[in-house]
């Protein structure tokens, strides 16, 4: 049995160590030194949490309670710890609170102040070892003996560090390479890069590539097994609660177990497709869902099955895994598709997927796997890019990496004689241009409170959007979403950036193609 007290320990030795390898040794060191059946709790303390993350037990408390005189006895362990936060946590009903009292007392009791102060850390939330969770994952390698990728895909699967060192632990780097995703356990979303041109695309993938549309909604994950349905978002919140009409077509398909990828789009009543923010409405929603449901019904555009009976498919190609995905389907809720070879036939697809009202298209590769989390030239998105030339009038001094730069710009569009903010971006610049766009700006400063400074409007910058947003924050009512510095505009004077009036005309034209809130 592990002692609470060498967990405290190792605690103060990683404060007092600086290097992410010496850290990373002293945690790899401890966890194969705990036994088999404290891994878990090992780990989840470390990553500062009172339970393994795939527990969904919660505390409900803030903290130990203070002032309880040390009671000694027998040195708490890892164990013991576990025990009483589970105690805690399963305090329900009438004189819970009381329960959970009485229960961090007696933990208190026997915890020195060491122990104290780190058992208030983990229950706080936070640490303070500065050991990630990618340490942490790094640790568990090495611990094993194992290899970092087979550990790494393991975590994408399970979900969960504390899981993974347990079969870490348990049946070493086989267990691991034979980790497989399961349902309801999200799996992060394979993401796209850039492309510009159909031309790199067909190359990059051999000559054919499948197309799809590129709809402008949100990411869902969708898992069925038995008639439970469980729905996540591209960052892995868990929506199943707000969209009973999704739980209700995933109940209607075949091939259960399943984990299909797609995209929901928000519709008006006329059936045209909302801008995000409407959209987000329905995710944040929790209650009078079903008014919701009725007032803004969804599309789903499913593309991409990645388990189907129960048989993980994320290995098997593209093509395989379409046709999975048709099979579970029935044809229905699918993205629109097209196999093409030529780059006259892709610009077809894409103006055809533009005239429809959608962002662009996707392009992926057909002999692909699915690679959770990653971005490459498996699949690329190619949109049709909106860009407005909008005039730097203030910027923030930036933190972390940008520190000594002023590197968040304030973006404005002319307005009348003034000039009207419409967004914020930090995106776009390489280090060399946010260099020279600090001395710039620091020339043209007109004052400054420490944070921000305001400076004469002179530089022009074309910005790329991704959608013109209402906005309750800006007096122009208006703001760019995902905004980024497309490049510097030398040769524009800040007379000639876009208007307020140009954009409010451009914010309408979006509704040519989308639908539009009530
Ligand atoms: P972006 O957010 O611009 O990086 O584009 C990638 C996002 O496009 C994905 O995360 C999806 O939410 C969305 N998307 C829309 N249609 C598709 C599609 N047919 N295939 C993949 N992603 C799509």
């Amino acid at each position: 049995m592990t002692r609470f007290a060498d967990f405290a320990a190792l605690g103060r030795r990683l404060e007092a160590t600086a290097g992410r390898l010496d850290k990373r040794r002293l945690v790899a060191r401890f966890l194969a030194a705990v036994e088999p059946d404290e891994v878990a709790l090992a780990v989840a303390f470390l990553t500062a949490k009172p339970f393994p993350t795939s527990d969904p037990r919660v505390l409900g408390v803030r903290g130990l309670p203070r002032g309880v005189p040390e009671r000694g006895g027998p040195p708490l362990t890892l164990t013991d710890v576990g025990a009483a936060f589970a105690g805690v946590a399963e305090a329900t009903g009438a004189g819970s609170r009381r329960a959970r009292e009485e229960r961090l007392t007696e933990l208190a009791g026997r915890a020195s102040g060491e122990e104290r102060e780190f058992l208030g850390r983990i229950i706080g939330g936070e640490l303070r070892t500065g050991v990630s969770g990618g340490l942490v994952l790094e640790a568990i390698a090495e611990a094993a003996q194992a290899d970092l990728e087979a550990v790494r895909r393991a975590a994408l699967f399970l979900g969960d560090l504390s899981a993974v060192a347990a079969l870490a632990r348990a049946g070493g780097a086989a267990a691991l390479a034979g980790a497989s995703p399961r349902p309801f356990v999200p799996l992060l979303p394979m993401l796209a890069e850039i492309a510009t041109g159909f031309d790199d695309v067909l190359r990059a993938h051999g000559g054919r590539t499948a197309l799809e549309f590129k709809y402008d909604g949100a990411r869902v994950q969708v898992h069925r097994e038995g008639e439970r349905v469980g729905i996540w978002t591209r960052r892995l919140s868990d929506v199943t609660r707000s969209l009973p009409d999704v739980v209700a077509v995933a109940r209607g398909l075949a091939g259960a177990p399943f984990i299909l990828d797609g995209e929901v789009v928000a519709l008006d009543a006329s059936g045209r497709p909302l801008p995000f923010q409407e959209l987000m409405r329905r995710f944040r929603r929790v209650h009078g869902v079903e008014a919701l449901v009725r007032e803004m019904p969804l599309a789903l555009h499913f593309f991409d099955c990645l388990m189907v009976d129960g048989r993980p498919l994320i290995d098997a190609p593209y093509a395989e895994r379409w046709e999975a995905l048709a099979r579970v389907t029935g044809g229905r809720h699918l993205a629109e598709r097209a196999i093409v070879d030529s780059v006259e036939a892709a610009q077809a697809f894409h103006a055809r997927a533009t005239a429809a009202g959608h962002e662009g298209v996707m392009a992926k590769d057909l002999a692909s796997p699915y690679e959770p989390g990653g971005r490459g030239k498996r699949w690329f998105k190619l949109k049709a890019a909106e860009t407005v030339d909008c005039v730097i009038i203030a910027a923030d001094r930036g933190s972390g990496r940008r520190v000594g730069w002023l590197s968040n710009y304030h973006l404005a569009v002319r307005d009348g004689d003034g000039f009207a903010d419409v967004g914020k971006t930090f995106k776009g610049l390489t280090d060399a241009q946010f260099t020279a766009m600090t001395e710039r700006l620091r020339a043209l400063a007109l004052d400054d409170d420490g944070y921000t400074v305001r400076v004469r409007p002179e530089v022009v910058v074309e910005v790329e959007y991704n959608e013109i947003q209402r906005s309750p924050t800006y007096p122009s009512g208006l703001a760019l979403r995902f905004a980024r510095i497309a490049r510097l505009r030398e040769d524009k004077a800040p007379g000639q950036a876009t208007t307020l009036d140009e954009l409010r005309a451009l914010y309408e034209r979006q509704f040519a193609t989308k639908g539009r809130a009530g």
